[in-house]
């Protein structure tokens, strides 16, 4: 690829998406200026990229840099928004905004799986991936994107026998201009990001400019029991494959009866998707209409979907001890994802959750603390908060300690055979952990000790 050869290149932005799409730009000939408007302290990244060639500005967004160099393209991090002023300007020479993807896709020689949506991207990109390396015979799926393995970096090693199963945000679709993927996935559209997209009909917009590109050789998996998206798939050129968890189409995958179907081929039970929850489900359905396009098995399918224990800290199925299953749902930081996570069950749930207090209180969670849960050990700052809406819903056991260590032998003491122990948070993890990765590394750790 020699499109960047001598081209004057600004990377807007140094987050891994940033230093990454520099080297590749580097790599590829470019003269690279990288700037971002924070101090960088001793980030060894600044010294790399400098030593590799790359001008780094840090601490602020100089406008004089547009007088200095005449930018052929603009790469931003996807998290920088279209009116920081850098970018309003690159727009206003008519430089090219775009986002690490392009670049990554303009050198790859693999075809792409890309998955989008408000909700499960990155269990039904894990979910694609290890189908489409079960039984491999020739090359490998890869996984990046959004789900952190950085795109520029992974297609360098990828070859044509290769796939990237790319997970990519709706920032990210809006810096995109040529990627074509072969199987395009939307799972689903709901909240929308206002605050970054103005408009939920931008949200949109940018959610189906993944689609934009493809052709009639290539396909697009959409979401069929969300009637907004059935409407949307008039807009791709790609074969439309749909699936529905409520049996809405039979064209693509589906459930019926009680098993998971793709088009006439009955593949499994239901019941035996490893993973819990009806959104799982939808999941189930995206990654298999996306692994049976690529040309995967149904022993493939199965033997992921038998196995496969979920994406850690969401909805993780930890462990099973004393007839209690343990589940590890750290990434559960707000009460909507904790409500999605109660509905999943219907055994009886012990629940463990509190942390950071964003000043709300825990109302809405009620309906469903009712329903599912028969006793709540909560700790860090909500935990007086969280108590009031479990007395509100009459929650027979309501057990407050300081430590999440101290709430896992809590909630085990509270527990029976047949129950389900669950760490849901609700909260952020910052009033007591560094990330909701560490909060459910330590829940891990935790009930090994009883367990093991
Ligand atoms: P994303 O990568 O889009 O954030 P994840 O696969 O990491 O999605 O799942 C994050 C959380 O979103 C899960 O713990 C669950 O609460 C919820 N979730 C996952 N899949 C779905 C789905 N298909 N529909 C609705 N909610 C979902």
């Amino acid at each position: 690829n020699t499109k960047y050869q001598n081209q004057t290149v600004l990377v807007l932005g140094l987050g891994k998406s940033g230093f990454n799409a520099a080297r590749l730009l580097l790599k590829l000939g470019a003269k690279v200026t990288v700037n971002d408007d924070q101090e960088q302290g001793d980030n060894p990244q600044v010294g790399q990229l400098r030593e590799l060639g790359a001008t780094v500005i840090t601490g602020s967004h100089p406008l004089s840099l547009f007088d200095q160099d005449e930018f052929a393209y603009l790469f931003k991090n996807p998290g920088i928004r279209y009116d920081n002023p850098m970018v309003e300007a690159a727009i206003a020479r008519d430089i090219p905004v775009l986002t690490e993807p392009e670049l990554a896709y303009e050198v790859s020689e693999s075809p792409w799986v890309s998955v989008t949506g408000s909700n499960g991207k990155t269990t039904t990109t894990t979910l694609i991936t290890l189908m489409l390396n079960e039984n491999r015979q020739q090359g490998q799926a890869y996984a990046a994107g959004n789900i952190g393995n950085p795109l520029s970096a992974v297609v360098q090693k990828a070859t044509s026998h290769d796939v990237m199963v790319t997970e990519l945000s709706s920032f990210q679709l809006l810096g995109i201009t040529t990627v074509k993927p072969k199987v395009a996935v939307l799972t689903n559209i709901y909240e929308a990001h206002l605050d970054y997209h103005g408009s939920r009909a931008n949200y949109v917009a940018a959610k189906m400019r993944l689609v934009q590109k493809q052709t009639a050789d290539d396909f697009f998996v959409v979401n069929w029991d969300l009637p907004e998206l059935r409407e949307l798939s008039h807009q791709t050129k790609a074969k439309v494959v749909p699936f529905s968890r409520l049996g809405n189409s039979e064209a693509g995958a589906y459930v019926k009866d009680g098993q998971l179907w793709f088009q006439q081929d009955m593949i499994m039970p239901v019941a035996d998707i490893k993973v819990p929850g009806n959104h799982n489900i939808e999941n189930a359905l995206a990654a298999i209409a996306a692994a049976k396009l690529m040309g995967q098995s149904n022993a493939a399918i199965v033997s992921v979907l038998t196995t496969f224990t979920g994406v850690k800290h969401r909805m993780q199925f930890v462990t099973s001890y004393q007839g209690r299953r343990f589940y590890n749902d750290s990434k559960a930081t707000n009460m909507e994802a904790t409500e999605v996570a109660l509905k999943s069950f219907k055994q009886p749930i012990v629940l463990l959750a509190g942390g950071l207090d964003r000043g709300f209180t825990f109302e809405p969670l009620l309906p469903l603390l009712k329903e599912h849960v028969k006793a709540i050990i909560l700790y860090g700052e909500t935990k007086q908060l969280l108590a009031q809406t479990a007395r509100e819903a009459r929650i027979p056991v309501i057990k407050i300690v300081d430590q999440l260590t101290d709430a896992v032998p809590a909630a085990y003491a509270a527990s029976a055979s047949g129950d389900v122990i669950l760490l849901s948070p609700a909260c952020a993890s910052w009033d007591q952990f560094k990330t909701f990765e560490e909060r459910g590394d330590v829940f891990i750790k935790a009930v090994q000790q009883i367990t093991e």
